[in-house]
């Protein structure tokens, strides 16, 4: 009964803010302001109210009786043609679990989030409303950001009652909280589960990112009068480096402990198919659950690159993008996350999060956990999204169990 309720109020807000296209809650946009508006009144309905951080981010207090708090929540603001569950299956989920706490009054205070712009599809800056309660967000890095209308970040904030330079205040909002757990629930938007045919999975942190731009220079030579042995061509030795960071993903990789290596950009220069590739640039996005694996992962791509240099004659560069150490779930609160998806589903998967999600911003400041539901064809941002019936009603009743498990955990933990 109370999954069914969690779908029927998902639905209710997908007929409301989606079009044939998918979901259009864009943060910071009218469609989202609207979802906030309907959970407003969702929240209500059970004598509770709204309060909004110096972030933007919406908090839903229940007080229990004792101030130790469990946060529970997710996002409600989506990609353009976006998906129904992403984000907000964790705020929906989250609110139930608030309907079913709120007589009596439970052990511990809970509290649910609706993280602002999770998605940063508007200004390109992700998980910008938690960061700033993380007081991880470097507000300079931001002020200058645009829309593709040319609205700046700093205009469509303000359009919201938010003030950029008064985002990090949500961060002592965020540490004044007796904080002992932060849960969220979130599709896979990826074909593991799928591929296990298991409905729900346990989360054991974020990966890692090492994320570089490796540039290759040779010589730029004429295609017909350079004999292959004389040529020194940048564009074999990135595409053997390609190949070879395949190899150095399927070496690390174990079973449970996947990784993942991707060239998702190729320039060459000049670019003309009558000449040798003098320039090409490639990036290199490297992602692993364990520091140490990733850093393993990194230097074996540097070997890879000189020694593809080495081969094709070539000189290369390493320039870094952006990198984040992995984040790793607590363990007390992933061993009953897998109680309750073993209760639930007779099973409990363990997965690590190839996507950052908010809870990754929450783990430097308390024990965090997540719980994965099913990804049909591991899809995902679009507005194919979905998660068989079944298979959803299963995992909302497994958080659910985990939510009564947190609580029951904090309120029976001793004083550090
Ligand atoms: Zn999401």
């Amino acid at each position: 009964m109370h999954a069914q309720r969690v779908i029927a109020d998902l639905r209710e807000l997908a007929a409301r803010t989606s079009t044939d296209d998918g979901a259009q809650r864009l943060a910071w946009g009218p469609v989202w302001r609207d979802a906030r508006e309907w959970f407003k009144g969702k929240v209500g309905e059970i004598g509770l109210r709204i309060e909004t951080d110096s972030a933007g981010n919406n908090w839903v207090t229940l007080p229990g009786r004792s101030a130790k708090t469990v946060i529970i929540g997710s996002h409600l603001d989506s990609v353009p043609n976006g998906g129904w569950l992403d984000g907000a299956l964790g705020v929906v989920a989250a609110l139930e679990a608030l309907r079913m706490n709120v007589s009596p009054p439970p052990p511990v205070t809970l509290k649910l989030v609706d993280w602002a712009d999770e998605e940063g599809a508007r200004f390109g800056r992700s998980l910008l409303g938690s960061s700033a309660a993380a007081g991880s967000l470097k507000v300079d890095e931001v002020r200058e950001l645009k829309d593709r209308h040319g609205t700046t970040l700093v205009e469509a904030l303000s359009e919201n009652g938010v003030t950029l330079d008064r985002m990090l205040d949500s961060h002592l909002e965020l540490k004044a909280i007796d904080a002992r757990a932060y849960l969220e629930l979130h599709i896979e938007q990826g074909p593991v589960l799928e591929s296990m045919q298991k409905p729900t999975a346990v989360v054991l942190g974020t990966f890692g990112v090492e994320r570089n731009t490796l540039r290759f220079t040779g010589q730029a030579a004429h295609s017909g009068s350079t004999p292959i042995a004389m040529r020194r061509d940048a564009f074999l030795a990135a595409a053997q480096t390609s190949l070879e960071c395949r190899e150095i993903a399927r070496r690390h990789s174990k079973p449970g402990a996947g990784v993942v290596c991707t060239v998702g950009v190729v320039n060459v220069e000049p670019k003309i198919v009558t000449a040798v590739p003098g320039v090409c640039e490639i990036s290199l996005d490297q992602r692993a659950l364990d520091a140490e694996v990733l850093a393993a992962m990194f230097r074996d791509a540097h070997a890879a690159a000189d020694r593809a240099a080495g081969d094709n004659n070539v000189a290369v560069e390493w320039r870094p993008i952006w990198r984040i150490e992995p984040r790793l779930f607590d363990a007390s609160l992933v061993r009953l996350c897998e109680e309750a998806v073993r209760e639930e589903t007779g099973d409990a998967p363990r997965l690590p999060s190839g996507p950052l999600h908010d809870a990754a911003e929450m783990v430097p400041h308390m024990p965090v956990v997540m719980m994965f539901a099913y990804s049909s064809n591991g899809l995902s941002h679009c507005k194919e999204e979905d998660t068989p019936g079944a298979h959803l009603e299963t995992t909302i009743r497994a958080y659910l169990r985990l939510v009564e498990k947190t609580i029951g955990h904090v309120a029976n933990a001793q004083p550090v």
